[in-house]
């Protein structure tokens, strides 16, 4: 007798959460694995920010929490999405979750009815096609490869919508390709949008402050879809707070109130003292953003300029988040004794296995021919981990 639900049956494991897994048990047995898999920060919750929540602790923040988060946390989030952003949400269009993954769950599962088409572009982060499976949608995936710096084109954006197109979700900067739209790029886009008034965008920009092109252009700031732009944000990235569980949406009202209906029955409030935290993070100074910021361009340096000097790799230059996306088509039908390499996720097995380096397989972001590698790790282990891979490689015949 199988108890799962259809619902839980038809989604897919997260493989960049399964795959950081395996190389943490495989640690725990001694192996020595760099972990290139799992996408988070490196660096430890910035001090000010720890504070805060050890009074808000002492201070008895210990009740539950209002559902769509303090107002106090809602009036920082509004006054930085007007002060970085320029964008104006009033605190009540903000609704704050346990990580930016149930903001965007949240925004999905209150605006996408079944058989509703979402246009997603890919290669894109794994959970998107999942919520959208989740809340029954339909997933309409656009390709862009490498060739375009894993950007789509207008012209690809109008061929993909139809009557039954329900929403555009958008990650930039991407994971899991580190591009990031210009905001030249993104008003094209707005102007096919702009033809089409009943689609709403989700912008995903958690990785807006790990950008290295000196610019960052939030969707919800062309006036020509302000009114249907939701803008997805959260203190993991920017400021390594991924295990506080806190990210927001700032949306229409109408979805905010629907996404604080939702919330309201199935998680409530998020953590009071993570909440207390987040807001220290975005009322103090922002020097650690801009600190974490260079560090993460300096490894971007560091293992492109590697992964260029290994055969076989097609390797772009990545403007922001922690990744590195490159093509691997080359070594399928490789082998290494009687090991071999049919697809992407055989490459990453076997990097793991032989070269003791975890990735993520381009299948996992609907994209199978590469690899995903993040380079949020000292420069140490990616000089290593650049090795270990090389030579892992070099016995592919
Ligand atoms: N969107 C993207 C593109 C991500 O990479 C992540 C990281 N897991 C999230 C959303 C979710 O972030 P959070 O930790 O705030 O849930
Ligand atoms: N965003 C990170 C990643 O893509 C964290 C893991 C996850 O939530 O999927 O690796």
């Amino acid at each position: 007798m199988d108890f799962i639900s259809t619902r839980v049956n038809n989604l897919a494991q997260s493989q960049t959460l399964a795959m950081s897994q395996k190389s943490n048990e495989l640690k725990a047995q001694g192996i020595d694995v760099i972990n290139l898999s799992v996408g988070e920060p490196d660096f430890n919750t910035p001090d000010h920010i720890k504070e805060a929540a050890k009074r808000a602790i002492d201070d008895n923040f210990s009740f539950y929490s209002p559902v769509p988060g303090y107002m106090s946390l809602r009036k920082a989030v509004s006054e930085k999405l007007l002060r970085e952003n320029g964008v104006s949400f009033r605190p009540e269009q903000i609704v704050v979750s346990g990580g930016a993954k149930q903001a965007l769950c949240n925004v999905i599962l209150a605006t996408v009815n079944p058989g509703d088409e979402v246009i997603i572009p890919t290669p894109a982060w794994v959970s998107y096609v999942e919520m959208v499976k989740l809340a029954e949608g339909k997933n309409v995936l656009v390709p862009a490869g490498i060739e375009s710096d894993f950007k789509i084109t207008p012209s690809q954006l109008e061929a993909a919508i139809t009557p039954r197109t329900r929403m555009l979700l958008l990650c930039s900067p991407s994971n899991p390709t580190g591009s990031v739209y210009t905001k030249e790029e993104l008003a094209a886009l707005v102007d096919v949008l702009s033809r089409y008034p009943d689609i709403i965008v989700l912008a995903d920009e958690i990785y807006e402050h790990i950008n290295y092109t000196g610019s960052f252009t939030s969707l919800a700031s062309f006036e020509a879809i302000a009114d249907r732009t939701v803008v997805v944000n959260g203190v993991s990235k920017a400021y390594a707070m991924t295990g506080w569980r806190i990210g927001y949406c700032a949306a229409p009202l109408a979805i905010a109130k629907a996404c604080t209906k939702l919330q309201g029955q199935y998680t409530s409030g998020a953590s009071s003292i993570a909440q207390k935290a987040a807001e220290a993070a975005y009322t103090g100074s922002q020097q650690c953003v801009e600190d974490m910021r260079l560090a993460f361009e300096r490894r971007r340096n560091l293992v492109v300029r590697l992964a260029r000097e290994i055969p076989g790799l097609k390797v772009n230059e990545p403007n922001g988040a922690f990744y590195l996306f490159p093509e691997v088509s080359s070594y399928f039908g490789k082998s290494c004794g009687d090991r071999k390499i049919n697809d992407a996720s055989d490459l990453a097995m076997y990097l793991l296995d032989v070269g003791h380096v975890a990735t993520v397989s381009g299948d996992a972001f609907c994209a199978p021919g590469y690899i995903r590698l993040s380079y949020a790790t000292s420069d140490e282990n990616i000089a290593e981990a650049m090795k270990r891979i090389a030579e892992a490689l070099s016995k592919l015949k």
